[in-house]
Order: structure tokens, then C-alpha cells, then sequence
């Protein structure tokens, strides 16, 4: 039988040198835990960086996926498949209703693909389309995070990201996040979208203010500039809402899903309102992969069961006994939902390796912040287990 340490070699010899990883080789999971190839169990509270939003032992996810599976696993974009139609509707009739502002469908269409990354760049392609020739500038925000292709890394706010790739796409001018008056001062006719984070997550699990977006949102109207909200990490229930804008009651004209949406099948999701839904036409934008019908299962499966009111109140009680938790604890922690930041001293990397020889996986984020995005489903029991070895650590 092959080994963890041949595993490890075979990796690190064939696969590009990408990633630091830790030494553990995951072999399955249940209920809440990774399970390494020795039989060493960690509690998850990472759900493989926001993604596996109903945990490992979804019953009736893995059914829905078996099923689709015997009935067809992919087909292209040149014939119509009925989970891609049928989540399509799911999530525009989301937008409006379970943001409980006015009742209304918010997002009028979808576009499927397969990850953050790609939904960022259509959704950048999708403001300059809109916009026409002369106002193809952006503005992001410092220490957001985007993705890794070229368009999704210009508007990412980290250069540590960025150096060796320029020039990467036109201008993208960096505003202070939560501060109105720089992105005011960084608007001109050049300019086709604001593109942001409710909660920035990778650059340290910073909320925005609710009267920044409120500001934010009238200069777009009034300037005419699209308002996209990257929800890549914050959407499908990851705050205690469907989508993090809830939170702020500030709706965005295009915003951008993946991570949680598929809970560990590849999708990504851009959803699009009013004149916005109508800008792509045969040949400005497509995919092979994209709106599979199996990632597609997945997706209508999860956003159905998350939707639902008393999943999401869950999510909402779990935040605060998670917090409770913590705070007696600790006076920098930040976040919503099941999206939680906690402020340290010293390299958050130390913590995450203290915490995983303990048997608790947990993330990093900015310069001192610990991250923890746990499944969905998470209980009492194993949030009083990891913050147990939490108050060991720190
Ligand atoms: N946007 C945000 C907010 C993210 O957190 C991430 C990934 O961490 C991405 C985009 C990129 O997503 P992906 O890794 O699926 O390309």
C-alpha cells in the first residue's frame, strides 16, 4: 500500500511547486473531520477554505450526485440541461426575496463557470462590455483578494500577489477599504465598476461598514458605474444570510459566487440585474465546463437547503455560540456568520501549525489574523471541541 511519505514525494516531485502544504494526507472525512491516511483525525474548521458548506455527510447532496451521474455528467453549452436551468432560477429568485428589501427578484439571469477566479473575469468583461471603449478602469480596494488569473489578480490589493505578472489589465485604482473619500476621490469617466468584498476574507476577514456600501452604491447610480460584489467566499450562507448583502441592505448590480455554491464540486456563478443581465450576446463570453449539469446538481441541491430559513437561523445561532465562545477569550474578533476572524500576536501560520498537531485545522488570513470557516452544519459539540484547543493555543 502507498504511504503518506511516498505521497508526499510523488506530490512534491510531479505537481508544480504551487502551494505550502502541511504534512497530512487527506483521505475521506465524516461528520465535521478530515481523516488523514494513518487514521488521524482533525477537526475542519476550514471546510476546505469556505467550500464544503454541508460538511462530508450530506446524505442527500451525495444521493442527487450519484443520481445525475448515471443520468449524464457533462454536457456542452451548445444544448440546454435541465439542474443548469433549474439553479439558474433558484439562485435569481434568491436575490431579491431572501434579502427581505423589497420582495422582489433582484438578479434577472446567471452565467456558470467553474471557480472564483472566473467568475471575477467574466464579471470584469461584463462591466467594460456595458461601458464601452474609453471606460475600461476599475476600482478595487487594498488588501482585497480576487483570484489568480490575470484580470481577477489586477483587481486583487495585495502586491505580494501580483509581482513578476505586470503588466496585468489596464488600471485598477486601489482604494482605502471603509473609507468613502478614496474611492470619491478615484472616480472619473474612465471608470466601469467598484468591485469588492462585503467581508474582505482573505485580507484579514474585514466587514465593510454598512454606510461605506450605502455611499458607495448612490455614487455608482449617480455616476452610472457598475457595483459588483465579489461573494465568492461570503455568498451561499456563509454570514447567516443567503448572501452577505443582506447583512448591509445594499444590493450590488453583479455579483460573483463560488466556493460554497457546489459544497466541493468546481462551480462559480455570476448573477447579473436589469440592462446588466442583458450585456452578453452569442460569442462575448462562454465556457466548456461551465453550468455542467453535475456541478450544477450540486449547486441547485445546496442553495436550495441553504436557502431555507431555519438552515441559515442555525447558521446565525452557531456564529454567536462560536463567539460567545471566543470573546471571553479574546477582544479582536471579526467577521459574521461562519466566517470569523480572530486577531493574534505574531504570524498566524505558527497557530495554524500549533492547531493541526492538536487535531484542529484552521486558516490564516492578513498579517495577524486566524480565520475559521467551518461547514454550515458545524454543531455545539465541535465548535466547544476546536475552541477547547484554540484557548491551548493562543
Ligand atoms: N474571490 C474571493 C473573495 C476569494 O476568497 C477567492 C478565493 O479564495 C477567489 C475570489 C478566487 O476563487 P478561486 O480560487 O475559486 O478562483
Amino acid at each position: 500500500m502507498i504511504t503518506t511519505e511516498e505521497i508526499i514525494e510523488i506530490s512534491d516531485k510531479y505537481t508544480f511547486n504551487t502551494y505550502s502544504r502541511y504534512k497530512i494526507v487527506a483521505a475521506r472525512a465524516q461528520d465535521g473531520y478530515i481523516i488523514d491516511k494513518n487514521g488521524k483525525k482533525y477537526l475542519d474548521f476550514t471546510a476546505g477554505i469556505a467550500v464544503n458548506s454541508l460538511g462530508y455527510d450530506d446524505k442527500g447532496l451525495k444521493n442527487a450526485l450519484k443520481a445525475q451521474i448515471d443520468k449524464i455528467l457533462h454536457c456542452s453549452n451548445l444544448y440546454y440541461n435541465e439542474p443548469q436551468a433549474l439553479l439558474a432560477r433558484e439562485l435569481c429568485s434568491l436575490g431579491g426575496l431572501s434579502a427581505g428589501l423589497d420582495g422582489t427578484t433582484h438578479f434577472q439571469r446567471a452565467f456558470f463557470c467553474n471557480s472564483g477566479a472566473e467568475a471575477n473575469e467574466g464579471a470584469l468583461k461584463l462591466a467594460r462590455l456595458r461601458a464601452g471603449k474609453g471606460r475600461g478602469n476599475f476600482i478595487s480596494f487594498k488588501n482585497s483578494f480576487h483570484g489568480r488569473t490575470t484580470g481577477a489578480l489586477a483587481l486583487t490589493g495585495q502586491t505580494k500577489y501580483q509581482q513578476g505578472f505586470e503588466p496585468l489589465i489596464g488600471e485598477v485604482r486601489f482604494a482605502e477599504f471603509n473609507n468613502f473619500e478614496s474611492v470619491a476621490a478615484a472616480i472619473d469617466n474612465s471608470v466601469c465598476a467598484i468591485f469588492l468584498e462585503p467581508i474582505q476574507g482573505e485580507g484579514g476577514v474585514n466587514p465593510a461598514e454598512r454606510g461605506f456600501l450605502e455611499a458607495i452604491r448612490k455614487l455608482c447610480d449617480e455616476k452610472n458605474i457598475a457595483l459588483i460584489f465579489d461573494e465568492v467566499q461570503t455568498g451561499i450562507g456563509r454570514t447567516g444570510k443567503f448572501f452577505a448583502y443582506e447583512n448591509f441592505g445594499v444590493k450590488p448590480d453583479i455579483i460573483t459566487l463560488a466556493k460554497g455554491l457546489g459544497g466541493g464540486v468546481p462551480i462559480g456563478a455570476i448573477l447579473a440585474r436589469g440592462e446588466f443581465a442583458e450585456v452578453f450576446k452569442p460569442t462575448t463570453h462562454g465556457t466548456t465546463f461551465g453550468g455542467s449539469p453535475l456541478a450544477c446538481t450540486a449547486g441547485l441541491y445546496i442553495t436550495k437547503k441553504v436557502a431555507q430559513p431555519d438552515f441559515l437561523a442555525n447558521v446565525r445561532k452557531m456564529s454567536e455560540y462560536f463567539k460567545s465562545q471566543l470573546q471571553s477569550h479574546s477582544s479582536g474578533l471579526k467577521g459574521q456568520g461562519l466566517l470569523l476572524g480572530l486577531e493574534v500576536e505574531g504570524k498566524p501560520a505558527d497557530y495554524v501549525r500549533k492547531a493541526l498537531e492538536k487535531g484542529l485545522l484552521i486558516l490564516g488570513a492578513g498579517e495577524n489574523v486566524l480565520r475559521f470557516a467551518p461547514p454550515l452544519t458545524i454543531t455545539k459539540a465541535q465548535i466547544d471541541e476546536g475552541i477547547k484547543i484554540l484557548k491551548e493555543i493562543i
